[in-house]
């Protein structure tokens, strides 16, 4: 029976278990659905969209070289399978299993019981270390990863027999209605992109990955930089494993650098997974705190000004507006800026993370919401198991940017300030100050009475006796077992990698 593979964020030949799997049953019909409805959601932006629409175009054009034409159709996801069978007649669909946001969640389910109602069969595989909610056992979990990124990541089927079907040409951003949003820096997509810049990581930029990922400045080069290629599935997860390992593996014990930084590059692709199974298990997570004591700590709808003044990279605090602004004009940026600027505003401007959330999603080209959605929530604060790290806008700024060439870069306005008061603008008079950067905001908060309030509001909740009860259940639910893990892979062999997350 004609097998059609839909393409979600997997758009990939290689390690492709639904592709697999059908190439060795019958013809295939390549699908790839683009989903206006989707692209109205609140999360996504432009920049996501022309990223994946080059994806697109590239799967197309490593199908065309096999002989094939993928398919791509705009429009409902049911209506789009329905059409197709009524042209192409029963079909099985494949496709990777999603830890999507809410709304694929919900298209998903639709999608399952149109294929029951129509006696159609939808077989899903596993692209991630990820279980799905009913199968998900967190005493065992990482077990299962370890085996998951072990197995043999498959090369393209070698013989495909295609199915053609109809094709709509892809849409520009415009055409699904999604605003320009200011992308100065195009980033490269496509397989041939992720392979290059996984062997330029790997061999030649990430010797210093650990000491230097922090900074925005260094993190550029140092970090893999992987992760829109991972979230669109141009690369498998365990591709990048696999090659990491075998890298290792080479490398002399005198190569301690590079040793370390892969350790850490490993750990964070257990992360990648240990992020995304909170989401797959909690869907609610998008919306509302695990710990659910949480619910109401912040009003429910941001502050407007605040909120604008920190999208726009206006705070005042020329190291957060730097790091605003960076991201706004590339669509990415490091770990810890990210959590620095998800702290801000959720500790020193009090806003709700779900709208904070969901204004940092679109400025992500990577945007992964099983990896967004938890870390914005335990950045805030609200999971009820983590520790509660409020950064330091000065001190990050001291620490990542010594010499200020990121903030000065990012941050024009202020290229008289001396530098000994370039990160702390405010210490100067008012006089001075508006001579010297008359366009620039003061500062939004003061920050250290800002953290004092959040922090206080926090552990009153903490405090309760109901916090503790639920932070066990949080913790059963969703909590890594770092320490039993490595208790059972000290046995291991030595040079195993351990895995620290
Ligand atoms: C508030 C917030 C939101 C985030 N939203 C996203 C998102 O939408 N998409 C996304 O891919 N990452 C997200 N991250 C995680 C992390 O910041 C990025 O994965 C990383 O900066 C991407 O750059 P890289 O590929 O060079 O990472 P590297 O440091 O080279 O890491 C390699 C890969 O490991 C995974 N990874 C790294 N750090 C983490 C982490 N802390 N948690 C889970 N997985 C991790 C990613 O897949 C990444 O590509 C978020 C972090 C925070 C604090």
């Amino acid at each position: 029976m004609l097998q059609v593979v839909w393409f979600k964020r997997d758009l990939r030949l290689e390690d492709h278990a639904a592709l697999c799997a059908a190439a060795i049953r019958d013809r295939i019909l390549p699908l790839v659905i683009v989903e206006p409805d989707y692209w109205r959601q609140p999360d996504v932006s432009a920049r996501q969209w022309n990223f994946w629409r080059g994806c697109i175009a590239d799967l197309g054009e490593a199908i065309a070289a096999k002989g094939g034409q993928l398919c791509v159709r705009v429009g409902d996801a049911v209506e789009t399978l329905a059409a197709i069978r009524a042209v192409h007649g029963p079909f099985v669909l494949r496709a990777h299993e999603e830890t999507g946001n809410a709304w694929t969640f919900e298209r998903d389910k639709a999608v399952r019981r149109w294929c029951k109602a129509e006696g159609i069969a939808f077989e899903e595989s596993r692209q991630f270390g990820v279980w799905r909610r009913r199968r998900v056992n967190r005493d065992r979990w990482a077990q299962g990863w370890d085996r998951m990124m072990a197995m043999p990541a498959q090369p393209a089927p070698p013989l495909l027999m295609w199915e053609r079907g109809e094709s709509n040409p892809l849409p520009d951003a415009a055409a699904l209605g999604l605003a320009d949003d200011g992308l100065q820096v195009a980033p490269i997509w496509g397989r041939a992109e992720a392979l290059a810049t996984l062997h330029s990581f790997l061999h030649e930029r990430g010797e210093h990955y650990t000491s230097e990922m922090s900074s925005p400045v260094s993190g550029e080069a140092a970090c893999s930089r992987l992760s829109w290629h991972l979230a669109y599935g141009s690369l498998s997860i365990r591709e990048a494993y696999q090659a990491a390992q075998a890298r290792y593996r080479e490398l002399p014990l005198s190569e301690k650098a590079w040793r370390q930084s892969l350790r850490s590059f490993i750990a964070r692709l257990h992360w990648h997974c240990h992020f995304i199974q909170k989401l797959e298990s909690e869907p609610e997570a998008e919306y509302r705190p695990m710990a659910r004591l949480y619910e109401g700590l912040r009003p429910r709808s941001a502050d407007a000004v605040k909120l604008q003044a920190w999208g726009e990279g206006r705070t005042g605090y020329p190291f957060i507006d730097a790091a605003m602004r960076y991201l706004n004009a590339t669509g990415w940026i490091n770990f810890r800026m990210r959590a620095m600027l998800m702290s801000f505003a959720s500790y020193d401007l009090w806003l709700p993370w779900q709208e904070s959330g969901r204004a940092l999603a679109r400025k992500f080209i990577d945007y992964e919401p099983g990896i967004h959605w938890p870390q914005c929530q335990m950045q805030a604060g609200e999971t009820g198991i983590n520790t509660i790290r409020i950064y330091s806008p000065v001190k990050q700024g001291y620490d990542q940017d010594p010499q200020g060439n990121f903030i000065r870069r990012w941050v024009p306005e202020l290229a008289s300030v001396p530098d000994a008061y370039l990160h702390e603008p405010w210490k100067l008079d008012a006089e001075t100050r508006a001579q010297l950067y008359p366009d620039y905001p003061d500062r939004i908060v003061d920050h250290a009475a800002a953290a004092k309030a959040a922090k206080d509001a926090i552990y009153a909740l903490r405090r309760k006796p109901e916090a503790r009860a639920e932070a066990k259940a949080v913790v059963q639910k969703h909590g890594s077992r770092k320490r039993t893990a490595d208790r059972k892979r000290a046995g291991a062999k030595a040079d195993q990698l351990k895995l620290a997350f």
